[in-house]
């Protein structure tokens, strides 16, 4: 992260670890995307994600295909026939509950876990339907319906890539409305206190400087104290 952001305007958007560069794929190798790693990191927090070793499948592993119908695929792995739809799923889950704070996601296309459409799906005869959807990607959409999401192959474009990162600022903005709004509420009540003790001096009545400014610089913090009490 760059050191020089402030933790307010850091926005943590997901990335399929292989666009990172990181050598996660079942080959032991990575699909780098240097915009990913330019342009989207200089912009964004990126959080690295690999549903499959982090569900434990380890580098190298068996490839897999997405196998079944378009609303209810499995995952399996097509040298041993292995089924790891439970595997997959359950580590999902899980994991998308820690994601939430998330302000989008760029996903890898094609893979049964990461992509978000067109994954080839087997199972209707000799050619595979390309509508299929990766395990991971559907747990994250289902679990953050409006966080904005996006396939790598999309974002070669740059007008698709502005319009993901323009999207993604949106969403985290609303992602932090509810905090912006406690805050401002909280600067209101301050003020409004502020105030009340400006308007008692003006009344003729002392308020302790010391009594004040311990009571200010509480602000904010978890000590936060009551307003000196006006005589
Ligand atoms: S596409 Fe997804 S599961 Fe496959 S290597 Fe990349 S991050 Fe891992």
């Amino acid at each position: 992260m760059d050191q020089t952001r402030h933790p307010a305007t850091v926005i943590p958007v997901g990335v399929s670890a292989c666009l990172l560069g990181r050598e996660v794929r079942y080959d032991g190798g990575h699909r780098h995307e240097p915009w990913v790693t330019g342009l989207l990191a200089d912009r964004f927090e990126l959080v690295p994600v690999c549903p499959e070793v982090e569900a434990g499948l380890g580098i190298p592993r068996e490839s897999m295909r997405l196998e079944g119908a378009t609303e209810s695929p499995r995952v399996v792995v097509i040298r041993t026939r292995q089924d790891l739809t439970a595997t997959l799923s359950g580590w999902a889950t899980g994991r998308v509950t820690e994601l939430t704070g998330l302000a989008g996601f760029v996903f890898k296309s094609r893979s049964p876990s990461c992509g978000v459409m067109g994954v080839p799906l087997h199972g209707h005869g000799d050619d595979p339907l390309p509508r299929g959807r990766g395990l991971f990607a559907q747990a994250f959409m289902d679990r953050c319906p409006l966080a904005p999401v996006v396939e790598d192959t999309a974002l070669v474009d740059p007008v698709q890539r502005e319009q993901f990162i323009q999207r993604v600022v949106r969403y985290h903005r609303w992602l932090r409305l509810p905090a912006t709004l406690h805050r401002d509420e909280e600067t209101k009540r301050r003020w409004a206190e502020t105030q009340e003790a400006l308007d008692s001096v003006r009344q003729g009545h002392l308020i302790d400087g010391e009594d004040l400014f311990a009571w200010m610089k509480t602000w904010g913090s978890d000590r936060e104290s009551d307003p000196p009490p006006r005589p």
